[in-house]
């Protein structure tokens, strides 16, 4: 027989009283693209806002092969050993070509996805960055509300993913390789302003030297930026996700930049801002859905496009008259 859908009271209950097979189906929900899933997915997580906001949320970025989930399964058991409970959650803006995600899948995580204090959730795969994104920030909400007071998402090294990440963490961490000496031209400038914290994994055996010239090299790149609004100065790493060398001093850092900025408010500005952030972002993101779904626009798009393809008509008077067939038909 199919289960009968919980409550949003049981839902709040279950979450609160950190049960994860009732947070896992909650995350469904907010997943889901139905809209009765969601109706009942947004009242549970009103509901589970007061009890969230207390972790450290911490995002980390790296390229294929950078080592995030070697390293992401060390750095869980190295944050679980002062006690509490960790969630890893992923941004991949690739799962829905591909059909499904590789970031957070427990598989690449050996030893975390089998741990009791923690929580893997692959990337939601439907939809726009912008609506994978938000999915992910209301996930947030929820583990929080479920006693996780460690966070991760992760995400790839590819730029706007980057972004949302950053969005919605406290500390941004960038996880980098030595390359053949001229790497940093490959690095987006933007990526590394962004960063909190830049590490140099695979520091071991032959490569030891090459990633700490390589740590030298981004030091001194990030010299050339403008300094960070959180007046901390973004500090370069080397490590071995592998053989586990150095994983403490990363996540010494981590600490140390969580105590500084909460000290000086900036913690607290930065999560301001992004919940500002994060209600422009779904106004757009619900205004561009109700458009592109209207049928009246869903009818015409094609024409139009064609038209200004053809010369015939003017970006923006399409875009115009576009816009105004919507509005009337809002008036409807
Ligand atoms: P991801 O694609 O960023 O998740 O990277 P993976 O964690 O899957 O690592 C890619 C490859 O690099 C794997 O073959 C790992 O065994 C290897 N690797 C990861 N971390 C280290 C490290 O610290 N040292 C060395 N030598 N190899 C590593």
């Amino acid at each position: 027989p199919k289960k009968r859908q919980l409550s949003v009271a049981e839902f709040v209950d279950g979450i609160t009283k950190g049960d994860v097979t009732i947070l896992s189906q909650a995350v469904t929900l907010v997943e889901s693209v139905k809209p009765e899933h969601q109706s009942v997915a947004q009242e549970v997580i009103e509901k589970c806002l007061p009890y969230s906001g207390n972790s450290i949320r911490v995002g980390i970025s790296g390229v294929p092969g950078a080592g995030k989930s070697t390293s992401i399964d060390v750095f869980g058991l190295h944050v679980l050993e002062k006690g509490g409970k960790l969630a890893v959650l992923a941004i991949d803006p690739s799962s829905e070509r591909s059909k499904g995600s590789i970031l957070g899948d427990k598989t690449r995580m050996e030893q975390l996805s089998v741990h009791p204090k923690s929580f893997i959730r692959p990337s939601p795969s439907a939809g726009s960055l912008g609506g994978v994104a938000r999915k992910t920030r209301e996930t947030i909400i929820l583990c929080e509300a479920a006693g996780f007071d460690k966070i991760f998402v992760e995400t790839v090294g590819v730029g706007q993913s980057e972004t949302a990440v950053h969005s919605m963490v406290d500390f941004f961490l960038l996880i980098q390789l030595a390359g053949t000496g001229d790497e940093l031209q490959g690095i987006k400038r933007g990526i590394m302003e962004m960063a909190d914290g830049i590490v140099i994994n695979k520091a071991d055996g032959d490569n030891l030297e090459r990633a700490k010239l390589a740590a030298t090299q981004f030091r001194n790149a990030l010299h050339l930026f403008p300094a960070p609004e959180s007046g901390w100065t973004p500090k370069v790493l080397t490590y071995s996700g592998f053989y586990n060398i150095g994983v403490k001093e990363v996540w010494d850092m981590v600490y140390e930049y969580i105590c500084f900025v909460k000290e000086n408010g900036y913690f607290e500005y930065r999560r301001n801002e992004q919940s500002k952030y994060w209600m422009y972002e779904s106004i757009n993101e619900q205004l561009r859905d109700s458009f592109y779904h209207n049928p009246k626009i869903e009818a015409m798009l094609q024409k139009k496009e064609q038209q200004v393809l053809s010369g015939n008509l003017t970006s923006f008077i399409a875009a115009k008259s576009l816009l105004d067939t919507y509005f009337e038909d809002l008036k409807m």
